[in-house]
């Protein structure tokens, strides 16, 4: 399936977002990318892509403050931020989507599930109008 959004990755792990990248290139769609999670906000707000991917664990700001800040301002409402992270406990997924989160990937990332989750709330985003650089 190839959807053609703009998704970005905020992640502080290089070979993580080499393949998170990697694989959204491979699938068409453009990826932005971000190592913290101030330089993330800043780009999300800039470059309002269709689809964010951030990690929990990130410096300068973390996953939780990202999704608090963003989620507060009406233009990220619907915009589907998705958490990515290796903490596997029982409990995190209910803490993740309380905290704003729309959905949850957990590490390591399989390319397969990786770009399935991706295209299923991008297909959600075109097929309710929202998606912000339909091409
Ligand atoms: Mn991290």
């Amino acid at each position: 399936m190839n959807l053609s959004a703009r998704i970005l990755v905020i992640e502080d792990n290089p070979t993580n977002l080499e393949l998170m990248m990697y694989l959204l290139s491979a699938y068409g769609y453009e990826p932005l990318t971000a190592m913290d999670g101030l330089e993330g906000l800043e780009i999300a707000q800039r470059q309002r892509p269709d689809l964010i991917v951030c990690d929990v664990q990130l410096p300068k700001a973390d996953g939780f403050e990202v999704v608090r800040r963003l989620k507060a301002e009406p233009a990220f409402r619907t915009m589907p931020l998705i958490a990515v992270t290796a903490l596997a406990m029982v409990g995190d997924r209910d803490r993740l989507l309380n905290a704003g989160f729309d959905g949850y990937i957990a590490m390591p990332i399989h390319a397969d599930d990786f770009v399935k989750t991706v295209d299923g709330y991008i297909l959600i985003e075109l097929l309710s109008g929202k998606l912000q650089h339909s091409r």
